[in-house]
């Protein structure tokens, strides 16, 4: 499923799964994709709306005009919102107008919503309305990571699709990222096989917070979400700290603190790194449901 600037990993079930109901003209108006954040949710959308609409042999070709613009996101029967802040009601009236006009070219007119999760209450009741009445010919794609913040009556005129990837689709999609050169495995397990946090691991675009830990080396944190992220800085530190003790200066990630990364693995042996990065891994997962004045002791002491 290549072509220049589009290669789909993964997911071939649903997209088998579309192949069939459009044979047994059995398509429903509104379908829900949930999975983890970074997985290629989107970017199945896309493709099964060219699957529904390009018309060469084998849809999608990825390159006749209409698939070419359906990737560009620019064809005028593709509606695609993605916002990682609130969608608000004035989005939700565009694509009424949208949605109602004639296609214009499109045998199914697509409504990509990303992140369809951060609808105001608002937004959400008037987008009900347009669910309970859909437009001919028109599917509508909600794309989530978090589906229980999604309005109930709004999940309830969906159909649900989960979306994962096995571990060697998640590797390839972290090699695409990375161009090969990094410990794969335990980038999925620091980042729990979420590609978003794995390719901000990977590129070394975490947040502003990563300066302060790093430098501080300590993760306190009263709250339970910074508190997570504190760690999960951590541990790309400790990584990098493993790399360096073992000749592997090239893919060291916070190359930036490079003297703070030699100075740390000079004072410990690879064992007790390894220990390290072995606790905060065990605790990551629980800081979830964990008291969060025990957490913050745990992790003082993993860190003396
Ligand atoms: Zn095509």
């Amino acid at each position: 499923m290549k072509n220049n600037n589009f290669n789909l990993i993964g997911h071939r079930k649903v997209i088998d799964y579309f192949k069939v109901l459009r044979k047994h003209n059995r398509l429903a108006h509104a379908y829900m994709f949930t999975g983890k954040k970074g997985i290629g949710k989107r970017k199945a959308a896309k493709y099964i709306a060219m699957m529904l609409n390009c018309g060469e042999d084998n849809p999608p070709c990825l390159n006749c005009p209409d698939c070419r613009q359906i990737i560009s996101g620019a064809h005028p029967d593709l509606i695609d919102i993605s916002s990682d802040k609130f969608i608000k009601i004035d989005e939700i009236r565009m694509i009424e107008k949208r949605v109602f006009l004639k296609n214009r070219g499109l045998a199914y007119k697509v409504v990509i919503i990303d992140n369809a999760d951060m609808l105001t209450p608002e937004a959400g009741n008037a987008f009900l309305k347009t669910l309970e009445e859909p437009p001919k010919d028109t599917l509508f794609f909600l794309i989530t990571s978090k589906p229980e913040n999604m309005l109930g009556t709004i999940k309830s005129r969906a159909q649900k699709l989960w979306f994962s990837l096995s571990l060697p689709e998640a590797r390839e999609c972290l090699d695409n990222l990375s161009g090969g050169g990094i410990d794969r495995e335990l980038v999925l397990k620091i980042s729990e096989s979420d590609l978003s946090r794995a390719s901000e691991l990977v590129s070394g675009k975490l947040p502003a917070i990563r300066k302060r830990v790093i430098e501080s080396l300590s993760v306190f944190a009263k709250q339970r979400g910074k508190l997570k992220e504190s760690v999960f800085i951590l541990l790309t530190f400790l990584r990098d700290c493993l790399l360096l003790k073992t000749n592997n200066e090239a893919l060291v990630i916070n190359s930036d603190f490079r003297e703070k990364i030699y100075r740390y693995q000079k004072k410990f042996t690879l064992e007790s790194i390894e220990d390290k990065i072995t606790s905060l891994m065990v605790l990551y997962p629980a800081l979830d449901n964990i008291n969060i004045n025990l957490a913050n002791n745990f992790l003082a002491n993993i860190l003396e």
